[in-house]
Parts: C-alpha cells; structure tokens; sequence
C-alpha cells in the first residue's frame, strides 16, 4: 500500500473567502412532536431524541420517538382520511392540492434548504441546486397524473391500495419524502411517512406546508423515530402498502415480515454503480461526470458510480487527472455556498467508511487521499480514490456509502460488461465513449434498473429509477412510479 498526498498549493487551487448562508433562515423550533391527522402531537411516552448537525455535532432539534402505540394511532389517521375524504375526492381535486404542496415548497425553497444542509451535512449548493428543486419538481410532475390516471396504462379506473406506510434513508430527506408522498397521492393513498432519525426535520417542515397547503387531516402522516418505529410501520395490520428506501440489511428484514402479509412492498436498496470509461470518452467531461458521480452528496448516494471500470490505454492519464481533481475539491463547512464536499452524515456513518477504507489498505489497492484539512468538530473524511483495486477486494463490492472511488481497468467492452456485472446490486451504472453505438452495446448488456451515458447521477421525476436483484425492486418516478400506488 502507497498513500499519497498531494498539497494543495502544487496543483494551483484558488482560495475563497467564506461565503456562508445563514442559518437563521431556519426559523425551527427547538422541538417537535409527530404529524399525525394535520397536526403536531405529543409521542405517547414522550421521548425526545436530538436530530444533529453532523458539520459541528451541535443539536439542531429535538424530535419525537414515536412508538408503536403512536404509529397505530397514524394508520387509524391514515385509514380515517382514506375511506372518509381522500378516496372520495376526485382525481382533479387531488391535482390541486399536490399543485399546491410543489408551489410552498418553492416559496420556502430556501429555508428549506438550509434546515435540509443543517441537518444532514450536505452542501448548501447541492440542497439548494438539486434536493428542494427536485423535490417540488416530483409534487408538480404527479400533480400532473392526479386527474389522468385513467390513460396511464393501467387500465380505466386504476383503484388505489389504501394507506401506505412509507420509510425513508437519510441521504435526500426531503427529496426522498417527496419521492414517496406525490405519486402516493396522486393515484389516491393516504400516507405514514417515517423519516430516518437522523435527517427529520426537513420532513416535519414539510408536515407545516401541508397544513398550509389545507391537505385534508390525516392524508399525510409524519411520524419520526429510530428503526422500531420503521418496524412498528412495516408490522401493522392495517397497512396496505410499504415502500422502503434504504440499507439491503433493512429492506431483507422487511421482505421477509411483508412476505407472510398481504401488503404490497416495494424496495430501493443499496448499489455498487459502475462507471465505465472507454478510451474514445470526451475526457473533461467524463472527469466532471466520475467526480460527480462518486463525491455528490458525499458519497451517500445509493446509485453512486463508486467503481471507475477505466480502459487500460487510459488508465494513467484518467488516474492522474482524477486525484487532481480531488484535491481541488473544497471539504468543509456545508453552509458555506463554495463547499463541494460536505459532512458525513452521522459517527456510525463515518466509522463504515473508514473501516472499509482500512480494507482497501490492507488488501492492497494504492490509496489517494485529498491533503485538505478536516475541520476538527464534526463527522468528516476526505475524498479519496483506491487504484489497483481488484474485482475480489471488499472496496470493489460492498457499498461504501462515502466519498470513495475504486478504480479498476479493463481491455475489452466485454470485460467490461463482466466486471460491471459482477456485483449482487443491480441499480445504476455509467458508460462513457464518444461512440453512440458502443454505449448503446453495453447499455443491453448491464444489469442495473438505470444507465446513463455521457453523464451520471442525473435525475428527473419523468424518469422511472429502481433496482434489479439485491437493489431491490419497483420503480420510483414517471408513469411507472405511479404503478407501485395503484391496484394493477
Ligand atoms: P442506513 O444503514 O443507511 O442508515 P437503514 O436501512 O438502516 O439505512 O435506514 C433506512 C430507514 O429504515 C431509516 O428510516 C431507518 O430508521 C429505517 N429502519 C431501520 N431499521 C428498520 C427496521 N427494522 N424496520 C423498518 N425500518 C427500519
């Protein structure tokens, strides 16, 4: 193992002055309790958890543990506002209020913004350029279904499940609620959202617009809590449909519970995306697109390109051009709008990556990691890329969920293909070559639910996304999202 350094004054980096947003623009309260039929209630047993700001360890908030007792409480809300408003209201209705939602979201896109960068450690520009605009993005796409479920291709009259109990990771807080509630709605659901513990607060920002956007009480529930708050959800009887966003570990646990059940289930699990590099690639743009793909939102990207397959004829020159980047991106503080890289999201987080990295070490990849100087509070790790990585190391097949890039080479399209392959995740990959039909080629031979080529990590609410094998199945987003909602 080789580590290396590169300082930052070598490669010519420009320094900026701190360009920090202000967290008051926040405006949260210092606690808050669970969303349960439109409005904000005590958890039975009054637990109270703190929701952290992983770029500092200081508490942002504190949230409700909610227990089992509290999410049966949600279902009966849920079941109330199914069979008494939400079935009943026409699909054009629907629209209007989902019209609504999208258009709050907007006005308080900045707030939004920086209580999402606050309490998940992401970079102000990346909350603020794609997770608040995307998320109002999928409540105005679906809106748009609400009233033409009849000519989605499932048939007249496509019936809706009923309630459904929806859990979701903590990578894209609101961007993930928004994923789960507006197709629900749309197709005519009624909701129990459970977001992760350690990025809630976005959500309950979300529960104040849909009060504000007057959506009937107990159409959307928001309860917070830990894992047996998700379990509690995934158990209850008198849900009709769970929809689960997170680690293969969880969604295995939930398979098996739902299996014996009734309920429908749809999974979005973890990845191991490749990104394939041909020598005929547009180079500078495939460096943007590979640092993108595997150094966005820290890494904490299901979909993440976090295997580089390079063709060997380049392997050197992309390499090199690759850590340069790397120790030109900016780590820091995520409220400051120059920052590239951002905090890990939480200690247990932080200790994966790095117990995975030492991995990487020990079984013999060369290890590059950026010179840049961690800020001493706060759960951080530096962007850093393994080479000579081989198909059998442990960086080259478990999902890292950090800013960690493993680079292997092949010679041939069809070696390529094998190594993408070569993976029990199934969910996105990357192809780069200059010519349309090689793409294409090796587009029909990956097995992943999403490739992109010429660029990477690239989403719109018209585009369905989902996984094959263990990442899971179901497809979130345009028409085919729509389908996981309705009886077909
Ligand atoms: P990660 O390992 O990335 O934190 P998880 O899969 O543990 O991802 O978490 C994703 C979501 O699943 C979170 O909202 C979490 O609280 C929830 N969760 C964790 N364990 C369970 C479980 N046994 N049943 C249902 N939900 C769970």
């Amino acid at each position: 193992m080789t580590e290396r350094k590169l300082a930052n004054s070598q490669l010519g980096s420009l320094e900026y002055d701190p360009a920090p947003e202000s967290a008051a623009v926040a405006r949260l309260a210092p606690s808050y309790g669970l969303f349960i039929d439109g409005a904000f209630t005590d958890p039975s047993a009054h637990v109270q958890f703190a929701s952290i700001n992983p770029a500092n360890e200081e508490t942002v908030a504190t949230v409700a543990q909610a227990s089992a007792a509290d999410v049966d409480r949600a279902v009966a809300s849920a079941r109330r506002a199914y069979e008494s408003v939400w079935s009943k209201t026409t699909g054009a209705e629907r629209a209007k209020y989902l019209f609504r939602i999208a258009r709050i979201i907007q006005e308080r896109a900045r707030e939004l913004a920086v209580v999402e960068t606050l309490d998940n450690g992401k970079p102000i520009r990346e909350s603020r350029d794609v997770d608040i605009p995307l998320a109002a993005a999928h409540f105005f796409y679906y809106a748009g279904w609400a009233d033409k479920l009849d000519h989605a291709g499932f048939g007249a009259s496509p019936r809706s499940l009923g309630v459904a109990g929806q859990i979701i990771p903590w990578n894209f807080p609101l961007l993930m609620a928004a994923w789960k509630l507006a197709p629900a709605l749309a197709a005519g659901n009624t909701c129990v959202l459970k977001p992760a513990e350690t990025t809630s607060l976005s959500a309950l920002i979300l529960a104040e617009i849909l009060q504000q956007a007057e959506l009937p009480d107990g159409v959307v529930n928001i309860v917070t809590g830990d894992g047996s708050t998700g379990a509690a959800l995934v158990e209850h009887p008198d849900v009709d449909k769970i929809a689960f966003t997170g680690s293969t570990e969880v969604g295995r646990l939930i398979q098996r519970s739902v299996g014996s059940s009734a309920k429908h289930l749809t999974l979005e699990l973890g990845g191991k995306g490749a990104n394939i590099v041909f020598d005929d690639a547009p180079i500078d743009e495939m460096i943007e697109g590979v640092i993108d793909g595997i150094f966005f939102n820290q890494g904490h990207v299901c979909c993440a390109g976090s295997r580089l397959l390079v063709q060997e004829t380049v392997a050197d020159e992309v390499l090199r051009r690759l850590v340069r980047r790397v120790e030109q991106l900016r780590v820091g503080d995520p409220m400051d709008k120059n920052t590239d890289v951002g905090a890990i999201n939480s200690a247990a987080q932080l200790a994966r990556i790095e117990e995975l990295s030492a991995y990487g070490e020990r079984e013999g990849a060369t290890r590059y990691t950026s010179s840049c100087v961690l800020p001493e509070k706060g759960y951080w790790f530096a962007p850093t890329i393994f080479a000579d990585v081989a198909q059998s190391h442990r960086i080259a097949r478990d999902e890292i969920f950090g800013p960690v890039l493993s680079v292997l080479t092949f010679r041939t399209p069809d070696e390529a293909v094998a190594k993408a392959n070569n993976t029990n995740y199934g969910l996105a990959c990357g192809v780069w070559s200059e010519k349309g039909s090689r793409a294409l080629w090796v587009a029909q031979r990956l097995r992943a639910g999403v490739i992109w080529a010429n660029t990477y990590n690239r989403f719109d609410p018209t585009s369905p996304f989902g996984g094959m094998r263990e990442s899971g199945f179901g497809r979130e987003g345009g028409r085919h999202g729509l389908e996981a909602y309705l009886d077909v």
